[in-house]
C-alpha cells in the first residue's frame, strides 16, 4: 500500500467524518467481508460508519458479525438515501466503476463527500480522491488486513474483524485454491486465525447451507450443461421458470460456473440465468483465457482475467446464440 495514500486516508479520518462503506450490486463473500471487516476496525476508532448495499445479500452471509447493522437500499431507500447524503467519506469497496453500484450509482455520483476506493479489479475507474488499486491481490480482504497493517494496526485486528477477512479471502479464493493464491494470502490466513478466526466454522457456515431446493436447481444445471468440446468450453443455463419451480434465493446459483471448469481440460466455463428482460452471466478460465477482457467487448461486463461477469439484453436462447457467435474468435485470440 502507497504510503502517501495510507497518510492522505488518515488525514481524512482525522476529521471524524461521517462515513459509508459501499460494496457492489449482488454483494459476495468478499464484498460484505471486507466492507464488515473495515466496519469493525473503524468502529474501533469509534467512527460514525454505516455500511449500506445497493441490495439484500445470500443468507450463507448473514451470520457475519455486524451483518445485521448492514443499510439495504432495496428495503429501504429512504434510510439509505439519508445516510449517503449525510456523509463526508464514502469508502467504496470490491468495485472498480460507479456504475457497479447499480441502485446507490445515481446518489454516489451526486455525492459532494470524499471518496476512497479499495478493490482488486483491473482498470480501476478514476472517481476516488485516494485508490487503492491491486488486481494481484486475491480480494478485496487481503487488501483491508494490508490497509489495517499500513495503518500501523495490525496488533487491533480483533476476532470480529478476522472473522470477516478470513470469509472474505476464502470465497474469493474458492477455499485458497484460486492461482491467485499466494503463500501471502495462507499466511495472512493463518494469521486471522491466530486473532480469532474459527476457519472450519466459517466455512461450515458458508458452504454447510443449502437448501434441498437449492440442490434440485443445482441438479437442473448440471442437466442443462451443454460441453463444446472445440472450443473446450462448457456453458449451463437456468430458465425463469427452472428458477421459479425451485423458489430460487439469492446466492442459490453461486459457484454453479465452476462446476463447468471442472470437466478435464476445459478452458472457459459460462452460466447464463435468465433475470427478466436479460441475462445474467458468469464467465470462468482456466490460463491465459482473459474473460475480463471478453466480458467487456461482448458482454457490457467485466471482473478478472478467470473469474467475470456480465449481462445480455434479450432472452436465455439469444444470449447463447450471440455467445457461439463471439466464441471462435474469443478462442482463437487467447490460445
Ligand atoms: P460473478 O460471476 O461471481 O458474479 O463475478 C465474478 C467477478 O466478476 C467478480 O469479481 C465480480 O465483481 C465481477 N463481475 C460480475 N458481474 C460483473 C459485471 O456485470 N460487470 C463488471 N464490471 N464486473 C462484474
Ligand atoms: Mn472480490
Amino acid at each position: 500500500m502507497n504510503i502517501y495514500d495510507i497518510e492522505a486516508t488518515k488525514i481524512l479520518l482525522e476529521k471524524q467524518p461521517k462515513i459509508s462503506i459501499i460494496p457492489h450490486k449482488n454483494p459476495d463473500g468478499d464484498a460484505i467481508g471486507s466492507c464488515l471487516g473495515l466496519y469493525h476496525y473503524l468502529k474501533l476508532h469509534h467512527c460514525d460508519v454505516t455500511v449500506v448495499s445497493p441490495n439484500d445479500f445470500p443468507d450463507f452471509l448473514k451470520w457475519l458479525p455486524a451483518a445485521d447493522q448492514i443499510l439495504i437500499y432495496d428495503n429501504n431507500p429512504k434510510k439509505a438515501t439519508e445516510q449517503i447524503e449525510a456523509s463526508k467519506l464514502i469508502f467504496t469497496l470490491d468495485f472498480n466503476a460507479l456504475k457497479r453500484a447499480d441502485s446507490l450509482t445515481p446518489l454516489l455520483e451526486n455525492s459532494k463527500a470524499t471518496f476512497v476506493m479499495i478493490d482488486h479489479h483491473q482498470e480501476p475507474d478514476d472517481y476516488a480522491k485516494v485508490t487503492f488499486s491491486n488486481p494481484k491481490a486475491s480480494s478485496t480482504c487481503e487488501m483491508i488486513y494490508a490497509f489495517i497493517d499500513a495503518m500501523g494496526n495490525k496488533n487491533q485486528i480483533d476476532k470480529d474483524i478476522a472473522t470477516c477477512l478470513y470469509t472474505g479471502i476464502m470465497t474469493d479464493t474458492g477455499n485458497f485454491k484460486y492461482p491467485i493464491t499466494t503463500s501471502n494470502t495462507l499466511k495472512i490466513g493463518a494469521f486471522l486465525i491466530e486473532k480469532g478466526a474459527n476457519n472450519s466454522q466459517i466455512n461450515s457456515n458458508v458452504f454447510d447451507n443449502n437448501s434441498y431446493n437449492k440442490l434440485q436447481l443445482l441438479s437442473t444445471a448440471l442437466k442443462n450443461l451443454v460441453y463444446i468440446k472445440e472450443f473446450d468450453t462448457a456453458y449451463i443455463t437456468l430458465s425463469s421458470e427452472e428458477l421459479q419451480k425451485y423458489d430460487h434465493q439469492k446466492g442459490d446459483t453461486e459457484g454453479f460456473v465452476n462446476y463447468g471448469l471442472t470437466i478435464k481440460n476445459t478452458k472457459l466455463a459460462i452460466i447464463f440465468i435468465q433475470e427478466g428482460d436479460f441475462v445474467k452471466m458468469s464467465l470462468r478460465s482456466k490460463g491465459n483465457n482473459d474473460v475480463n477482457l471478453f466480458a467487456r467487448k461482448c458482454f457490457n461486463g467485466g471482473g478478472h482475467v478467470n473469474a467475470a461477469g456480465g449481462r445480455f439484453d434479450g432472452s436465455i436462447e439469444e444470449a447463447v446464440a450471440y455467445f457461439k457467435q463471439v466464441l471462435p474468435d474469443f478462442i482463437h485470440k487467447n490460445m
